[in-house]
């Protein structure tokens, strides 16, 4: 890695997103922050140029949003040639506050949060924030993925892409282990088997079924979108392992720990740059230690 390695990052304004920007940058790599919102990537980006990262540019990204992964391919293509690294950090919790709940019982917001989980009650799982926790998570992860693939460079060390995932997207987190297996077995799945699932989820969210069937209790949206994130990273790293030597490219996802974050209600037990220490060290693993497939659970390979 040196400096003409061009490293992208989703969702760099703020939380894990901002410190996997500023651990590249420190080693020497050309970052480029992303953000859905221009003022908060621009601010984000003079932050870290004002700790004296010189090479750090930015770019608006919605990765919810086509055209706006289109128009970026497009500038980064333009601007620098291309990509060796890409980290898919972009993320929401899915979750939407029962207010009604939370001022009867006289919660505390952060009681509610992450930590507590075994409380689920005092969130809603609506159709709307479903569909954004899935759109985000899962559907942008791929689409950033699709749209920059391309743009990836050949190089000895081999390109990366590095998935967010997290422990909430193992799949011991669905109810049923008829799912569990047929996930884990890579030759019943497919891209099309990932979106069949969602829309079932979905589906289960609208008609509010969800909870008779196997999708997890707490926190479900965010659970389902990381477990198709995780099986998508595995799909697609066995798609890459044909390509030869010096046109690699691994593919790994990571639960970075449980951070201190807006997501998390800042009760998170490590801090974002804890969390990305764990994220980058992944991403700039020498090639010939680099897995391609593989979930690390924090600092360590895990199972899905
Ligand atoms: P934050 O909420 O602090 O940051 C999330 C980032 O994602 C923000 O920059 C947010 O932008 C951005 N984002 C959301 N939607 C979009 C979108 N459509 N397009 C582009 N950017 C978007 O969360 P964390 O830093 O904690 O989370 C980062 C990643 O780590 C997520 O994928 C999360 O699931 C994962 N993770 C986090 C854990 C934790 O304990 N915190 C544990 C395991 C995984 P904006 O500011 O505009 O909202």
């Amino acid at each position: 890695w040196n400096e003409d390695t061009v490293a992208v990052v989703t969702g760099g304004n703020k939380g894990i997103g901002l410190e996997v920007c500023k651990q590249l940058g420190v080693a020497g790599l050309k970052v480029v922050l992303t953000a859905r919102n221009a003022d908060r990537g621009q601010i984000a980006m003079e932050t870290l140029k004002n700790e004296g990262l010189q090479h750090v540019s930015f770019h608006p990204l919605d990765v919810a949003d086509k055209e706006s992964c289109s128009t970026f391919a497009s500038w980064l293509s333009k601007e620098h040639g291309g990509l060796d690294i890409l980290v898919n950090n972009a993320g929401v919790g899915g979750v939407v506050l029962d207010d009604v709940y939370v001022r009867e019982n006289n919660i505390i917001l952060q009681d509610l949060m992450w930590k507590n989980m075994e409380c689920p009650k005092g969130f809603i799982v609506d159709y709307q924030s479903a569909r954004s926790c899935i759109e985000t998570n899962y559907y942008g992860a791929k689409r950033v993925t699709e749209a920059l693939l391309p743009l990836m460079r050949p190089s000895v060390n081999g390109a990366r892409i590095i998935n967010v995932g997290s422990y909430m997207g193992q799949l011991h987190n669905l109810r049923c282990s008829k799912l569990q297996e047929e996930l884990s077995d890579l030759e019943n799945v497919s891209e099309a088997f990932i979106d069949k699932l969602l829309d079932m989820y979905l589906n289960d969210v609208k008609q509010q079924t969800w909870q008779d069937k196997c999708w997890p209790l707490k926190y479900p949206s965010y659970k389902v979108s990381k477990i198709a994130l995780h099986t998508y990273t595995r799909l697609l790293a066995r798609q890459l392992e044909k390509r030869g030597d010096g046109n690699k490219v691994f593919v790994n996802c990571v639960h970075p720990g449980f951070v201190n974050t807006d997501m998390t209600g800042k009760v998170g037990d490590i801090s974002a740059k804890e969390g990305a220490e764990n994220i980058v060290r992944v991403a700039l693993l020498p090639s010939q230690d680099s897995p391609s497939g593989q979930f690390y659970y924090e600092d360590k390979p895990g199972v899905f």
